[in-house]
């Protein structure tokens, strides 16, 4: 193995910015919205807004088999009953099987990526890092398959394990993309496409220049930014917020049913939310619309001011 060297993605320099602010929401359709995911779509509505930027919201209804009948309608609904109105139309990850299959093409003629047919199972004999096996261990035919993505020693590529970025909420990072990530699947066994593809196709695809979202998703960046730059597009940034957790430390989500957030607390809802991001919301700005809320925190947006991987949250 080769010595790990501090570098960034390949062909990349590192924290490029880009003009014309483009943010977005992203959020999966596997239940309403809580108070967890409102402070990620809260946070990238503002720090959108406060830079004239555009906001777009992306339904990552990749994962049918997850995905609960009718929350797609009603996330979007609640977006619009907090006043978080977004630009253009939503983009359906439904939709982009299309362009999700050139992208894998793509990356199959340069022989990035590769069959892998290991199980759960054995990623946990791994130790739940992908060591790369299939990439030695040619696939027997008629096996159901994965397609990974190779992140490290690729033909016709140099490249370092180690990814460095700088998150605009959490600092530096630095990231081991053979130790802490492993090749990643694109293309699941049963067909399905897989997250890491279908984001960073769609993030490219919209032209999306700053992602602000949960910090559950600052370990997965890195990997990120190295396939941005495999693909040849610009880097965006990321702003990583805290995640919303229960006393035990569980994070809120979908899957251990948080409360869904109600429209007739609107107002309430937004005002906790810019207490959770640092924002230092006036006490009698609970009271007002949301109009008159998001009007005032996107003058008053500071995205210095949002500190921590995560804090508690109590209903
Ligand atoms: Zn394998």
């Amino acid at each position: 193995m080769p010595a790990p060297s501090l570098h960034t993605s390949p062909s990349q320099p590192d924290n490029t910015e880009v003009s014309g602010y483009i943010g977005r929401f992203a959020p999966s359709p596997t239940g309403p919205l809580h108070f967890g995911s409102l402070v990620s779509a809260l946070a990238s509505y503002l720090d959108a807004k406060a830079n004239n930027g555009q906001w777009l919201v992306r339904m990552e209804d990749l994962d049918l088999p997850r995905e609960q009948p009718g929350a797609a309608r009603n996330i979007l609904q609640s977006l619009e009953d907090h006043g978080l109105h977004w630009d253009g139309e939503v983009l359906y990850q439904s939709q982009r099987h299309p362009a999700y299959q050139e992208c894998l093409d793509v990356l199959l003629k340069k022989n990035w990526v590769y069959p892998c047919t290991c199980s759960r199972q054995d990623l946990a004999h791994m130790g739940g890092i992908y060591n790369g096996h299939c990439r030695t261990h040619p696939i027997s035919p008629g096996q159901a398959y994965s397609l990974r993505l190779k992140l490290y020693d690729l033909p016709d590529r140099a490249s370092n394990d180690l990814i460095e970025f700088e998150d605009l909420i959490q600092g530096i990072q630095i990231q081991n993309l053979r130790t802490q990530a492993g090749d990643q699947i694109l293309k699941r066994r049963d067909g399905l496409f897989a997250y890491p593809l279908a984001v960073v196709v769609d993030d490219i695809a919209q032209g999306i220049t700053h992602t602000i979202r949960g910090s559950d998703l600052l370990e997965v960046t890195g990997r990120q930014l190295f396939f941005f730059g495999l693909l040849g597009a610009p880097l965006p940034r990321f702003g990583h917020v805290p995640l919303a957790v229960h006393a035990n430390g569980q994070k809120l989500s979908k899957q251990n049913h948080a409360k869904a957030i109600e429209a007739g607390d609107a107002s309430k809802n937004l005002w906790r939310g810019l207490m959770f991001l640092g924002q230092n919301p006036p006490v009698d700005l609970a009271g007002v619309s949301t109009t008159e809320i998001l009007a005032w925190a996107v003058q008053h947006w500071q995205r210095h001011a949002v500190s921590g991987l995560s804090h508690l949250y109590t209903d």
